[in-house]
């Protein structure tokens, strides 16, 4: 079996290249390294079913092997990145969509899409289930991303009605891990790094605003069975880890767990940043049997390590 994985140099792109070939897949990798990182990989070149091909999915894409599963995952997901990288973000996921789909039509290949928990916007149902359909500023700066986004999934159900092609959308909820940059941007990484770094940490607002963080091999697993089951076709699943926190709690456990002198400085809040958000898994739960077991205390903890080592920190 092969698997196309665009944003294969990604965080999680580069996670599912390792778990589809230590599942006997041939891989092949795509990206451009806008926000992925040739470092995510460098230990899969030289492994025989493995392949690279450096490419921005923008552009039409060709490939002469057979595929067998898509993973469109390609696209700055850091709202930092995609600030400032506003209309690349929006083609990743309009022709990028639109090429990868193109080719799962050509290869009569099975397509996952890398949605996310933003399609809901900042939501008014709590926590959200997959018929929620969200509540988005369409012209507000995180549009870029959510509208892309939300343009995806229309235009993969639209494959998926008019010429049967199989394809399953995963929301994917905040997520973190091994690989994230350093200067990500987003909460976690940004967190740790200005713990260990004995800097005060940079709360966006009053910190009430919640997330809900699932740990990057959680994430992996689930995405696996969605990608692998059969009889999914047209379906949409929230991936996520149900545990809710406010930034301000986090930020707190963050600092004990870093065992930091850092404090926590006041910025003013980002615009249309959503106030709580959460996901509802029952659906997952009940048709994949996938729930996460990795809690925030222990995903922190291997997470920290990670950030320790890349910051050459004991
Ligand atoms: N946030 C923060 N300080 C930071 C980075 C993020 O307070 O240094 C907040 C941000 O405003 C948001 C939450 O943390 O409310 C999660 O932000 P992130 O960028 O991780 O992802 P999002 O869930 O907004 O896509």
């Amino acid at each position: 079996m092969k698997v196309l994985i665009t944003g294969a140099a990604g965080f999680i792109g580069s996670h599912l290249c390792d778990r589809f070939l230590s599942e006997g897949f041939f891989v092949i990798g795509m990206d451009n390294f806008l926000t992925g990182s040739p470092d995510n990989i460098a230990h899969l070149f030289g492994n025989k079913n493995f392949k690279f091909i450096e490419y921005d999915v923008t552009r039409y894409i060709y490939i002469p092997d057979e595929i067998d599963l898509i993973l469109h995952f390609a696209c700055p997901a850091s709202p930092v990145d995609y600030l400032k990288h506003p209309i690349h973000t929006m083609k990743v996921d309009s022709l990028g969509t639109l090429h990868t789909l193109g080719l799962a039509k050509k290869k009569k290949a099975r397509y996952v899409f890398a949605s996310t928990s933003e399609v809901y916007g900042d939501p008014q149902v709590h926590p959200q289930p997959e018929d929620y359909w969200g509540n988005v500023n369409p012209v507000g700066v995180r549009s870029v991303y959510d509208e892309a986004k939300r343009f995806s999934e229309a235009m993969g159900m639209a494959y998926h009605r008019e010429h049967g092609i199989d394809v399953r959308i995963a929301r994917i909820f905040n997520t973190y891990g091994e690989r994230m940059r350093l200067n990500d941007g987003r909460v976690i990484p940004n967190f740790i790094c200005k713990a260990l770094e004995d800097e005060d940490l940079t709360v966006y607002g009053d910190g009430s605003q919640t997330r809900s963080f699932c740990y990057i091999s959680d994430l992996v697993e689930g995405i696996f069975r969605l990608s692998t089951a059969e009889g999914l076709d047209g379906q949409v699943f929230n991936l996520g880890n149900p545990d809710e926190v406010s930034v301000i709690d986090l930020a707190k456990k963050v600092i004990e767990k870093t065992g930091s002198s850092s404090g926590i400085t006041f910025l003013p809040p980002m615009d249309d940043d959503p106030k709580r958000r959460c996901p509802d898994i029952t659906k997952a739960k009940t048709v994949l049997g996938w729930y996460p077991k990795v809690s925030l205390d222990e995903g922190l903890e291997n997470t920290i390590q990670y950030f320790k080592r890349k910051l050459n920190k004991k």
